[in-house]
């Protein structure tokens, strides 16, 4: 399979007086998974469909491998595309939609070898003959994907492929995705709203807001040194703590950004680790369950332990032995690795 990279210059797109996106540049590396991240109407899917020749931009070049690709139209650039709504043929057959773009372009029997190929890839061989309404939507996204690939396109774009899928489906079918890209050594582009989808998913994450990307770098990048509160915030839990209350902070007035991960929790006496720095102390108030973290609400107290007007509410995942002590009224203490505090 053919292999390109692809690279955004400068893209600007309006729709009358609405712009939906400033100055995009981008470099989607080859044979990589990259996730376009963002809120909704930050202009994934428009940004998404530029490159897939849907759409054009009102300014700005798209590049494959070096080849000015902005003008052409989207039949003739050999992308396969996969959205939200699986768009089958509802008179096809699975087997028959996945040969649909075949037809015509290849002998006969070649085309139903690629289609068996296609079918066994993402696991549909069993249920070629039947229609789209006999298939569950995991099952007629799978016929979509294998109506992209069953093309050799140099490249995959994904619209939200996987937003219509209830969670457990969308988890499986997830992972097939990433297997069957690396498997196949295909570049693929794929727009989610979904943070942890893109987290799990991409080689390479565009965090995208107001018409613009924010930053782009691999998943640990992005969360690990995040380059503004929009990103912080967007990717992962994170709490954002006024400088005032973190004790010896020089700056009153910045903003410590943390993650729920780096906060350890000091509750009658237990959990204090060496070289930790307290950063608040207040009474449990409400405490909430979150899966990875808790989000609790402390009414914070001051110096002298005395509770003071101010409550903060914080994200902090606790070790499942310390989870008991998180207990309504109960005096909690929490505290920072001196390292996140540099
Ligand atoms: P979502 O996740 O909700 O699909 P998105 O990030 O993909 O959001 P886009 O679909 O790219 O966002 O849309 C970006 C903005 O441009 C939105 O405010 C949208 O309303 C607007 N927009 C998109 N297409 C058109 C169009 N054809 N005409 C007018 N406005 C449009």
């Amino acid at each position: 399979m053919k292999n390109s990279d692809l690279t955004v210059r400068g893209i600007h797109k309006s729709f009358g007086g609405f712009q939906a996106l400033r100055d995009i540049h981008l470099d989607i590396p080859k044979g990589q998974f990259t996730c376009l991240l963002g809120p909704s109407g930050c202009g994934k899917t428009t940004l998404l469909r530029i490159i897939a020749g849907l759409e054009r931009p009102d300014a700005g070049k798209i590049e494959l491998s070096g080849r000015d690709i902005t003008a052409l139209p989207p039949a003739k650039r050999n992308f396969g595309i996969v959205f939200q709504s699986y768009a089958l043929f509802p008179n096809l057959t699975a087997a028959q939609n996945i040969a649909y773009g075949l037809k015509g372009k290849l002998p006969r029997k070649q085309i139903e070898e690629k289609v068996r190929e296609a079918l066994e890839l993402v696991d549909l061989h069993r249920i070629e003959e039947r229609y789209p309404a006999q298939l569950s939507g995991g099952q007629q996204q799978r016929v979509a994907l294998a109506r992209a690939i069953v093309m050799s396109p140099e490249l995959l774009l994904l619209d939200e492929p996987l937003s219509a899928l209830d969670a457990k489906v969308r988890i499986k079918l997830r992972q097939e995705l990433r297997a069957l890209q690396e498997r196949l050594g295909i570049t693929a582009v794929m727009v989610t709203h979904d943070q942890e989808e893109a987290l799990t998913l991409a080689d390479r994450i565009v965090v995208m807001n107001n018409a613009q990307v924010m930053q782009s770098g691999s998943p640990q990048e992005v969360y690990e040194r995040p380059n503004c509160p929009f990103v912080a915030d967007f990717i992962g839990a994170i709490n954002f703590l006024p400088g005032s209350q973190v004790a010896g902070y020089p700056q009153p007035e910045a903003l410590l950004a943390v993650r729920p991960e780096h906060i350890r929790v000091v509750s009658s006496g237990r959990g204090a680790a060496e070289h930790d720095v307290p950063v608040i102390a207040g009474l449990i108030r409400h405490v909430e369950f979150r899966g990875p973290y808790y989000r609790i609400e402390l009414q914070l107290l001051n110096d002298r332990e005395e509770p003071v007007d101010q409550a903060m509410t914080i994200d902090v995942s606790v070790q499942a032995s310390q989870s008991m002590e998180l207990v309504k009224h109960r005096k909690m203490m929490l505290t920072l690795p001196q390292e996140r505090l540099l």
